[in-house]
C-alpha cells in the first residue's frame, strides 16, 4: 500500500507560517489588509506563494526594507519544523516509511526549502514536488506500484480530479481549521477527516 500525503494544510501549518510572515510586514508598516491583499495577488499571479514575488507585489504599495523582510522570512523558513502538525508524529506510529509518499504542489525553491527544513523528509520513501495536476502524479504512482493507494489532501479540486482519473484511490479530505481550502467541498472523496489521529483502523482495513 502507498499513502500519499499532501504538505501544506495537511501536515504543515501553512496558516501559522503566513501569520508569522504577516507580523514581519506589520513591523515594516503594512496593515493586515495590505498583507493579505498582496498574498491573494501572489496566489492569483503564480498559483503559489513565493517570497520574492510576494515582495515585488507588496512593494508596489510602498517601498520598505526588503532585506529585513527577506531575512525574517528566511529565518522562519529555516524553522519550518516548528510548523508540522503534531498529529503527523502520531500518524507515523502506524504508517510505515516504505508506504509514505509526500506529494506537494509547488514551483518555487521556497517550497522545496520549506519541506527540507521541516525535517519530515526522512519519514518518506519518496518526495515529489509537482507543478502538474496531482492526478498526473497519482496515475504514475498507481502504474508504478500497482498497490492500494490512499491520498490525504485538503484541496477538494485535487481530490476530485484524482477520483475521476484513478477511481480506485481511497481519498481522505482533511479539514484543518483555517486551512486555505476548507470552504470547497469535495464531491467524490471517500472520507472527510479533521486530523491525522484515529486513522489506524481505517488504514489497517485498507491494508487487508
Ligand atoms: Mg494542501
Amino acid at each position: 500500500m502507498k499513502i500519499v500525503l499532501d504538505f501544506d494544510d495537511t501536515i504543515f501549518n501553512t496558516f501559522l507560517l503566513m501569520q508569522e510572515f504577516r507580523k514581519i510586514f506589520n513591523s515594516l508598516g503594512f496593515t493586515n489588509d495590505e498583507f493579505w491583499g498582496a498574498y491573494r495577488q501572489c496566489k492569483k499571479d503564480i498559483n503559489d506563494f513565493d517570497p520574492d514575488i510576494f515582495s515585488d507585489i507588496i512593494e508596489k504599495i510602498r517601498p520598505y526594507d526588503r532585506n529585513q523582510a527577506k531575512d525574517g522570512m528566511q529565518s522562519l523558513t529555516e524553522s519550518s519544523s516548528d510548523f508540522i502538525f503534531s498529529d503527523f508524529f502520531c500518524f507515523l506510529s502506524f504508517a510505515k516509511k516504505e508506504e509514505l509518499i509526500l506529494l506537494s504542489y509547488g514551483l518555487s525553491d521556497f517550497q522545496k526549502n520549506k519541506i527540507e527544513k521541516s525535517g519530515i523528509v526522512p519519514y518518506f520513501s519518496e518526495i515529489i514536488v509537482t507543478a502538474r495536476d496531482k492526478a498526473d502524479d497519482i496515475e504514475e504512482i498507481h502504474k508504478k506500484h500497482k498497490e492500494n493507494i490512499i491520498l490525504i489532501e485538503d484541496k477538494a479540486e485535487s481530490i476530485d480530479n484524482v477520483k475521476r482519473r484513478v477511481p480506485e484511490v481511497t481519498t481522505m479530505k482533511i479539514i484543518r481549521p483555517q486551512g486555505g481550502h476548507i470552504k470547497k467541498k469535495s464531491e467524490l472523496t471517500n472520507y472527510i477527516i479533521q486530523d491525522l489521529f484515529k486513522l489506524e483502523d481505517i488504514i489497517n482495513k485498507l491494508r487487508e
